[in-house]
């Protein structure tokens, strides 16, 4: 059973509900969850703010000591990291391990903090008056995330969160809620005093107390669009400060003087890893004439031979989705492509599984002929479903990504430079691959989609991150001398 973690410790009370956790690999309940009433939200905040009268006085050099050793102990806990979400996410071993990574990445980011805190200093803006900057926290901030990556979407904001000064109540997705409360263990023994960092689980209930609570002052969420805009439109509306990422549909435009295998290649890596689980998975590939014939081809070949099984084995490439409604759902995509006249070219329905029968299982599919007016465009399907567009130009493609009102990734595989130069100036989206098909930003870049994949003005982590998690005070200061007397009313003015 996974519990809350508050003020330091396990949460000891007795919950009103609770949710399943279950094994995706068997299709079976592994575990438990609590769910946080209003009143487990309200003493996790009561928590991390006291916590943060004394965390906000804390010196820069003495925070950095703890993500430092913080970020030690994710190195050294990064296989039983690993598991834990393979156990509960269902992606596999090796792919646990890459979310891993990345998460850390971003806690090396933020052990940098005494860097990227530094304000600007004018001196003698005016005579003798000096004019400086100073970012401060705000207080306790909100941190709500998707069950996709367990670790490294926390991880995405808490190191910047809590080297900024600021106090964190994170709520993670109910689906797979260990890995949080792992990571809150390992702060605690990296040194950050209790109450700096609490963790929460719940539904709608938990995310809503946080959004009114009057000590929460900002909201970092990750999720699907619709609950995005939600939290963007109530966390704002209760003045807080809120960045909201939400859903993708992410395309990969292929010129015909690409080379076809290695976008083959990219478009199987991006479209099937983590069973099309990841925000930034390709869903869209989008040919232009010529290829389409040959690249389908292409794609379709590599797909029987993936190996579809148990995330703990490691000889699996590719695992089950994260629970048996979800596979549902994605799997009632397959139909709708069907009747609205895509060519299934791919049956995931029909691949061989290495794995318990009751899990959650859909192998690779692939949709050739798909236009954008079809459900299986215009919705997120997050799974590993793929669709193939035909266009008979450059521009065609372009205006088939810019019409898309998600904006989080997009790739262009070409060797023509100056093709992949204008796409990145023409394309409205906010990371973009040249031959590469997940653009993450790495850390000290910010992440973030434009249009409905992101609700707000920051993107998360890297400079932006450490920009939302802190508000600036402009000090303008003289040291008083006899030159400074005299009478005068006017608005003053430098000279
Ligand atoms: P989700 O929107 O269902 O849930 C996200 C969080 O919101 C969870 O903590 C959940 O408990 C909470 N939540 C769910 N319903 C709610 C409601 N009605 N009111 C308040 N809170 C609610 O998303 P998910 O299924 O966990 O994750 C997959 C989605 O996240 C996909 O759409 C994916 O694209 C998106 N995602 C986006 C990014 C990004 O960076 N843009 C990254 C990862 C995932």
């Amino acid at each position: 059973m996974t519990t809350h973690w508050i003020d330091g410790k396990p949460w000891t009370g007795t919950a009103e509900r609770r949710g399943d956790v279950y094994d995706p690999a068997t299709g079976s309940v592994a575990s438990t969850v609590d769910f946080a009433s209003v009143d487990v939200v309200d003493e996790a905040v009561a928590a991390a703010s006291r916590a943060w009268q004394s965390w906000r006085e804390v010196s820069l050099a003495a925070r950095s000591t703890v993500l430092f050793k913080f970020r030690e102990l994710l190195v050294a806990n990064k296989t039983e990291l690993a598991a834990l979400i393979t156990a509960e996410h269902g992606k596999v071993l090796s792919d646990a391990a890459g979310e891993v990574q990345r998460a850390i990445e971003n806690v090396e980011y933020a052990c940098g903090i005494p860097q990227l805190l530094k304000g600007g200093f004018s001196e003698n803006a005016s005579t003798r008056v000096d004019v400086y900057s100073i970012q401060q926290s705000l207080g306790v901030v909100g941190v709500i995330s998707p069950f996709n990556f367990p670790a490294m979407v926390p991880l995405w904001f808490v190191p910047n969160a809590i080297a900024c000064g600021n106090t964190v109540v994170l709520k993670p997705s109910e689906k797979d809620p260990s890995a949080a409360v792992f990571i809150a263990e390992l702060w605690a023994r990296a040194g950050l005093p209790a109450g700096v960092l609490n963790v929460v689980h719940g539904d709608k209930v938990a995310v809503d107390r946080l959004l009114e609570h009057r000590d929460v002052k900002a909201i970092s969420f990750v999720g699907s669009t619709p609950i995005a805009r939600y939290v963007y439109e109530t966390g704002t509306a209760a003045g807080k400060r809120v960045q909201a990422l939400g859903g993708a549909k992410n395309h990969m435009v292929v010129l015909p003087d690409a080379d076809l295998d290695l976008a083959a290649d990219a478009a199987v890596n991006a479209g099937f890893g983590s069973a099309g689980e990841r925000c930034m998975a390709v869903s869209v590939v989008v040919a232009v004439d010529p290829i389409g014939d040959e690249l389908v081809a292409k794609i379709a070949e590599r797909l029987p031979g993936l190996s579809v099984g148990d995330g703990r084995k490691p000889d699996s490439e590719m695992g089950p989705l994260v629970t048996g409604a979800h596979r549902d759902k994605v799997t009632s995509y397959v139909d709708a492509g069907l009747s609205e006249g895509a060519r299934l070219v791919v049956d995931g329905r029909q691949h061989t599984i290495d794995g318990d029968s009751a899990g959650f299982w859909l192998g690779p599919t692939l949709f050739d002929n798909v236009e954008p007016d079809m459900t299986i465009y215009r919705d997120e399907i997050f799974g590993p479903v793929l669709s193939v567009l035909r266009r008979p130009s450059y521009d065609d493609a372009v205006d088939v990504v810019n019409a898309n009102p998600y904006g989080n990734g997009v790739a262009i595989f070409t060797n023509d430079g100056g093709a992949a130069r204008r796409f990145q100036h023409e394309v409205e989206v906010g990371m973009v691959g040249v031959n590469v098909p997940i653009p993450v930003p790495v850390a000290y870049y910010s992440f973030g989609g434009w249009k409905q994949s992101l609700f707000g003005d920051s993107h998360a982590y890297g400079p932006e991150g450490v920009h939302f998690y802190t508000r600036s005070k402009v000090v303008t200061s003289r040291w008083l001398d006899p030159s400074h007397g005299g009478i005068n009313l006017g608005f003053p003015q430098n000279s």
